[in-house]
This record gives structure tokens, C-alpha cells and sequence, in this order.
């Protein structure tokens, strides 16, 4: 199921670097598939959207993790 946040994420909207290939690769698997496994969607469920930092990518769920457990 699409991600209700494609609109104004900007991962999905190309705001991020990424090598193209592997952002079409994480585009179809999270945020046209499965956003619950995105680390970013994660963060901004568990926290909130200013906890997301600019440079967290979809599949950095490590990451997301340690982010929500500093700051919860
Ligand atoms: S799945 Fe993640 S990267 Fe994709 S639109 Fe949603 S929050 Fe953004």
C-alpha cells in the first residue's frame, strides 16, 4: 500500500541523494509497498516529523531505532 506521506516526503520527491537506480529500488519497496519497514516513516510515527533527519534513508532501520531511543 502507497505511503500517505509520498506528497511531502522528500526521499520520494528526489530532495535526497541517492543514486537513481536505488531510489527507484526503495521507492517500489517501501513507499509504494511496504512503508511500515521505512525508516523514516518509522521515526515520524514514533515521534514525530521534525525527529526525521534530512539524511535518513528508507532502508537505515538501525538507525531509526537508535533515533527513537534517544528521544523517547
Ligand atoms: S515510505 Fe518512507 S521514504 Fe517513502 S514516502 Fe513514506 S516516509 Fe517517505
Amino acid at each position: 500500500m502507497e505511503c500517505e506521506k509520498l506528497k511531502d516526503c522528500p526521499f520520494y520527491n528526489d530532495k535526497m541523494d541517492i543514486e537513481s537506480g536505488l531510489g527507484k529500488l526503495y521507492k517500489r519497496r517501501y513507499c509504494e509497498g511496504d512503508k511500515t519497514q521505512c525508516a523514516r516513516y518509522t521515526v515520524l510515527k514514533e515521534l514525530g516529523a521534525r525527529f526525521v533527519p534530512l539524511d535518513l534513508y528508507p532502508n537505515m532501520q538501525k538507525r531509526a531505532e537508535e533515533i527513537i531511543s534517544q528521544n523517547k
